[in-house]
């Protein structure tokens, strides 16, 4: 890896990389992460909304460390930014306007109807969400249990032909397959690149003075844009390789 006591800003994708994917970190991964935010600022960052890094870091790290003044907490991409300083303040986010929610809203209406998607028999809570910078449709709605989801990812996935019409209603706009039965569309261009000069802006380091560590670094990965945005990458293939590295930044 780049020489650790160089690196002044470390960032960390979640899902597959600080945890399993929507699972809690576990407590050595937090120790570890608490003791890393006493030698430099620690972002975190991915794709869920905030209230997904709450339950699997934010919370849970509060235990090793209440001080939390050096961690950073980028949801949706970096869409928002969260910093604490004796409690959690939202420093921006970048909301969609309501004319934008409400195309959008409209176009998923109609690409449903397009590809004649028939409402499931039993809903589990809205089918669209609107998460602030990003709306997010999903098939059985937002609370639906993971079997639920999993059958229905096997057997009724549409979503490949959702997802053309909704490129071709909203081909300013960016939509991509998430989870098991969802869609997400934001703003073109919110993706772990854009948090990565989120970051840098927000510190004021070169780029050559950051790291960032995660799971999906190759072409089609989620986090291949922090690479293309350009800096310096290690690709984990889970939580206790990102440790490892955490231990070489601690210098233990
Ligand atoms: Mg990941």
């Amino acid at each position: 890896m780049n020489n650790p006591t160089r690196v002044k800003v470390a960032m960390f994708d979640v899902d597959g990389t600080l945890a399993k994917s929507k699972q809690p970190m576990d407590a050595s991964g937090l120790g570890l992460l608490a003791d890393l935010t006493r030698k430099m600022p620690v972002v975190i960052v991915g794709g869920g909304k905030k209230e997904l890094f709450w339950r699997q870091v934010v919370r849970p790290i509060a235990k090793f460390r209440p001080d939390l003044e050096n961690l950073r907490v980028m949801p949706t991409n970096g869409a928002s930014l969260y910093i604490w300083n004796k409690h959690w303040s939202r420093k921006y986010e970048l909301r969609l306007t309501k004319a934008e929610g409400r195309r959008i809203r409209e176009a998923i209406k109609i690409a449903l109807k397009r590809i004649g998607f028939e409402s499931p028999g039993r809903r589990y809570g809205n089918l669209i969400e609107d998460r602030g910078a990003q709306i997010t449709f999903s098939a059985l709605g937002q609370s639906a249990p993971l079997p639920v989801k999993e059958t229905w990812n096997r057997q009724s996935d549409i979503r490949p032909r959702l997802l053309k019409e909704l490129r071709r209603l909203l081909p300013d706009l960016d939509s991509h397959i998430a989870g098991l039965t969802s869609i997400d569309i934001t703003r073109r261009g919110i993706d772990k690149g854009y948090a990565v000069r989120r970051a840098q802006e927000h510190f004021h380091v070169k780029k050559s003075d950051m790291l960032f560590v995660g799971d999906a670094i190759f072409p089609g990965g989620n986090d291949y844009p922090a690479k293309k945005a350009g800096i310096p990458c290690l690709r984990v293939n889970g939580p206790e390789e990102t440790k490892r590295i955490i231990r070489g930044l601690i210098g233990r």
